[in-house]
């Protein structure tokens, strides 16, 4: 019986696979040139059940830089070292209704707005706690680790790229430091974060590191604990409210789930209790969203019933 499932699992993301590599709009990220040199048609899909069943279809083996989607799980360490009212006194947890590289900082506390925009996400990075931050990133690279179940190395190109043109989030790092808001030295905090968004995943990891927080926390397919089930309620809501950018209340609309998408075509989607997904689809959006992956997992959440509002 198990093996008409999987078949049927696998069937249908490659059904989808099929049906939406044919969108064809949308833009590469081209602000560093190894983004830019992505191949516009590549489209992966990955599902890891909650008990540890994997799926996949297209090119859900191909590497690429995990840019934003990290923020949800430095968040989830974050937040397991330090606790939420520590962490969010930091950082907000509000929708900030603009890109992800805005100047988003309350002009009182100079609080970025949250954890999944770059001045949050930078903010958040430097609060793991570590003695130098070569040994923060050390920590960082073995959490993501830890979340996909193997060992994860960085694109040293891609961090050296992020780092030579990171002009605007350097500005961002100096005026949270300047407001109070960026624990220890800007440089320290934007090498760290500009690591951690060239560390190289596939749509196969990004499933298993979703299909983590659909687990309460523990790898479904290594059965190690990551971080504690309450933190993965944390990080959830978040991505629910914040995940998706300024395009994060349509997606809500329309497919249901918490996520988290970046700027290079990574996006994970989170069904609490049942499954996580990753998908890889580099043509963006006008917030920023890849666009087959959004089309496709629309119509995953319609066909599955995932929608979390839905009651049953
Ligand atoms: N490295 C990118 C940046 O900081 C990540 C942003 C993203 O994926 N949206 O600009």
């Amino acid at each position: 019986v198990n093996g008409v499932v999987f078949d049927a699992v696998n069937a249908a993301l490659a059904d989808l696979c099929r049906e939406f590599r044919e969108l064809n709009t949308g833009h590469l990220a081209t602000y560093i040139p190894p983004l830019a040199r992505a191949d516009p048609s590549d489209f992966g899909i990955a599902l890891t059940s909650a008990d540890g069943h994997r799926y996949r279809a297209g090119e859900a083996n191909k590497p690429f830089t995990i840019q934003s989607v990290s923020k949800p799980f430095v968040l989830a360490l974050a937040l397991s070292e330090l606790g939420a009212a520590e962490v969010f006194r930091r950082v907000g947890a509000e929708p900030s209704g603009e890109p992800f590289n805005a100047i988003s900082l309350d002009p009182e506390t100079g609080r970025p707005a949250n954890p999944m925009i770059n001045a949050g996400a930078i903010a958040t990075t430097a609060l793991v706690p570590a003695a130098t931050s070569e040994l923060r990133f050390s920590r960082i690279l073995e959490t993501l680790g830890r979340f996909a179940g193997r060992s994860l190395d960085v694109d040293e190109e891609v961090y050296r790229a992020e780092a030579a043109t990171g002009d605007r989030n350097i500005a961002l790092a100096h005026l949270m430091r300047a407001a109070g808001s960026l624990t220890g030295a800007p440089s320290a905090a934007l090498d760290v974060y500009f690591r951690q968004c060239a560390i190289l995943v596939d749509a196969t990891d990004l499933a298993v590191m979703a299909a983590t927080l659909a687990n309460e926390g523990v790898n479904p397919v290594t059965g190690a604990r990551v971080v504690p089930a309450p933190v993965t309620v944390q990080v959830l809501a978040v991505m629910a409210t914040c995940g998706m950018y300024d395009g994060s209340g349509d997606w809500l609309l329309r497919v249901g789930l918490p996520a988290k998408s970046g700027v290079s075509g990574g996006l994970v989607a989170i069904s609490p209790g049942r499954s996580g997904a990753g998908c890889y689809s580099p043509l963006l959006d006008a917030a920023g969203n890849p666009v087959r992956a959004v089309a496709a997992l629309a119509e995953l959440s319609r066909e599955l019933g995932l929608h979390m509002m839905h009651t049953s």
